[in-house]
C-alpha cells in the first residue's frame, strides 16, 4: 500500500502499528499531520462500530484509505463490563487509577476461578469511497485482587495473563505486542493488506 493514515494521536498505539505494518506501507500518517483532523465521538455499542466510525471519518476527510482501532476490557462477571466504556469506566476524564480502583470495587468478593476477563481490539481499514474490513484480536485472562507490575497502561496491572504466570503489566514490550489483541487484530490486517493489489 502506498499510503495509510492511523485515525489515533496516541504516540504508543502509533508507534506499535508502524513497527507491525513496517515493509506493508511506503508512507505512514496519523491524525497529526492533518490540521483540523475530524474529532469523532465514540458512542458505537461494538467495538466494531467505533473502530469503523472513526476510520471512516479519517478516510473521506482525507481521500486515503484509514486504519482505526478501539478496544477495551470485557469481564465475565460484570456482564462484559466495562466493555466499549473501558477508557472512561470511572467517569469522564477520570484516568488508570481511577478505573482500576473501580473495577475492583465491582469485583469485590468475587473468587478468582469467577474472574476472567479478555481484552479484545477490532481494527478497521476503510477507504474513501466508503467500504471497509475489519480484523478482531482477543486475549484471555483473569482479574487479579491487586495490581502486579510497573509496565504497560490502562488496566495491564490488574490482567493476569495465565500461560506467563505474569499481569500484562509484568511482560516486555515485545512479548505483549505479540500475544495481545491489539497485536493480533493488526496482524490479521496485515496478511490481508499483503494479499492486496498494490494501492
Ligand atoms: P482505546 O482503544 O484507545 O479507546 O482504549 C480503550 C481503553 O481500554 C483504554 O483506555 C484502556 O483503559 C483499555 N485498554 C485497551 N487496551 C489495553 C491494553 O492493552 N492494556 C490495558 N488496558 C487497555
Amino acid at each position: 500500500m502506498k499510503e495509510l493514515v492511523v485515525a489515533s494521536g496516541n504516540r504508543g498505539k502509533l508507534a506499535e502499528i508502524a513497527g507491525i505494518l513496517q515493509g506493508c506501507v511506503a508512507r505512514l500518517y496519523s491524525s497529526a499531520d492533518f490540521p483540523r483532523f475530524p474529532d469523532v465521538v465514540e458512542d458505537g455499542e461494538t467495538f466494531e462500530a467505533n473502530a469503523r466510525k472513526k476510520a471512516l471519518s479519517a478516510a473521506i476527510f482525507t481521500g486515503m484509505p484509514a486504519l482505526a482501532d478501539d478496544s477495551g476490557l470485557v469481564v465475565d462477571a460484570l456482564a462484559g463490563r466495562p466493555g466499549v466504556h473501558s477508557a472512561r469506566f470511572a467517569g469522564e476524564g477520570c484516568g488508570d487509577a481511577a478505573n482500576n480502583e473501580k473495577l475492583l470495587r465491582c469485583l469485590d468478593g468475587v473468587e478468582l476461578g469467577r474472574r476472567t476477563a479478555a481484552f479484545h481490539c477490532v481494527a478497521a481499514l476503510c477507504f474513501p469511497d466508503g467500504t471497509c474490513r475489519t480484523f478482531h484480536g482477543e486475549l484471555k485472562g483473569v482479574i487479579l485482587e491487586s495490581p502486579q507490575g510497573e509496565g504497560g497502561f490502562g488496566y495491564d496491572p490488574l490482567f493476569l495473563v495465565p500461560e506467563f504466570g505474569k499481569t500484562l503489566a509484568e511482560l516486555d514490550m515485545e512479548t505483549k505486542n505479540r500475544i495481545s489483541h491489539r497485536g493480533r487484530a493488526l496482524e490479521g490486517l496485515k496478511n490481508h493488506m499483503s494479499r492486496m493489489p498494490e494501492t
